[in-house]
C-alpha cells in the first residue's frame, strides 16, 4: 500500500497533519497561551504550514491573541478553522459562550476535546500546536488517548513555584511515553532602561530544572510590556519587528526541526 493515500476514518481530519505538539504548563499565568500563539505565527514564518488548536476549556485565549471573535464557519459538516498571521487557528472559545462559566465534567471535557481533534478541517499541515489548559487534566489524558501527539512543549517561568508544577507535567508526559520536546523558559527577566536584567522569577530556575530532568532546554522569552500590549490588541508580537520574534523564531527553528 506505500504511497496510497489514507482513507479517512469517519469524522478524522488529522490525517494531513504530520505532527501534532502540545504546549503545556504546570500553572496557569505563566504565559503559555501567548508562547503557543507567538511560536504558531514563527513556525509559520519558517514556512511551515501550522494549526493551532486552543483547548484550554477553561480560559481560552486564541480568540483574544488572533483578535478573532466571530465564529467558524462549517464546511460539509466540518469546522474551518480561521486563518490569521499565516496560521490555521481555532479555538474552544468560539463554540462555547465567552462571558459565562465553564462547569464541565470530566467526560465532557474528554469529548469536547476528542471533537475539536475530529471535527475541524485542519487539511494538509507540518504542524499542529496544541495550547492545553495549565496542569495535568483530563484535556491531556484525552489527548494522549487519542494517540495523536507527537510530543509536548513545557512553558515554565523560572520560579521554583511553577517549575515544581512544571516537573509533573512532565513526569505525566513520560509515563504515557509522549516525548518531552523541551522546556521554554518565560518571563525570564527584564530589561532595565540601563540595559541590565532585573530576574523578576529567579535567574536561570528553567534550565536547571531542564538540566535536572536530563530534558532539552529550548530557550528564554524575557518579559516584554510590549508582548502583554500586542496580546491584548489582537496581533501577535511574532507578527512584527521586535526582539521577542526573533526569540521566537529561535525557538520555531528548534521545534520545527
Ligand atoms: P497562561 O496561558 O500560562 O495562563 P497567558 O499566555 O495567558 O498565560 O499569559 C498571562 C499574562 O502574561 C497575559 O497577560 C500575557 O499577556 C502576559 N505575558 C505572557 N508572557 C509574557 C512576557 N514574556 N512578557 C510580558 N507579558 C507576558
Amino acid at each position: 500500500l506505500k504511497g496510497k493515500p489514507k482513507i479517512e476514518a469517519a469524522g478524522e481530519t488529522l490525517t494531513g497533519v504530520k505532527s501534532v505538539i502540545a504546549v503545556a504548563s504546570g500553572k496557569g499565568g505563566v504565559g503559555k497561551s501567548t508562547v503557543a500563539a507567538n511560536l504558531a505565527v514563527a513556525l509559520a514564518a519558517t514556512g511551515k504550514r501550522v494549526g493551532i488548536l486552543d483547548a484550554d476549556i477553561y480560559g481560552p485565549s486564541l480568540p483574544t491573541l488572533f483578535g478573532l471573535k466571530d465564529k467558524p464557519t462549517m464546511r460539509e459538516g466540518k469546522i474551518v478553522p480561521h486563518e490569521a498571521y499565516g496560521v490555521k487557528a481555532m479555538s474552544i472559545g468560539w463554540l462555547v459562550d465567552q462571558e459565562k462559566a465553564v462547569a464541565w465534567r470530566g467526560p465532557m471535557v474528554m469529548g469536547a476535546v476528542r471533537q475539536l481533534m475530529t471535527d475541524v478541517d485542519w487539511g494538509e499541515l507540518d504542524i499542529l500546536l496544541i495550547d492545553t489548559p495549565p496542569g495535568t487534566g483530563d484535556t491531556h489524558l484525552s489527548l494522549i488517548q487519542s494517540k495523536r501527539l507527537s510530543g509536548a512543549v513545557i512553558v515554565s517561568t523560572p520560579q521554583e513555584m511553577a517549575l515544581a508544577d512544571m516537573r509533573r507535567g512532565v513526569a505525566l508526559f513520560r509515563q504515557t511515553k509522549t516525548p518531552v520536546l523541551g522546556i521554554i523558559e518565560n518571563m525570564a527577566w527584564l530589561e532595565m532602561p540601563d540595559g541590565s536584567r532585573q530576574y523578576i522569577f529567579g535567574e536561570g530556575g528553567a534550565r536547571k530544572a531542564a538540566n535536572a530532568l536530563e530534558a532539552p532546554f529550548l530557550g528564554s522569552i524575557p518579559l516584554y510590556p510590549e508582548l502583554r500590549q500586542a496580546s491584548d490588541e489582537g496581533m501577535p508580537l511574532a507578527a512584527r519587528e521586535h526582539p521577542a520574534s526573533d526569540s521566537f523564531k529561535e525557538l520555531a527553528e528548534k521545534i520545527g526541526k
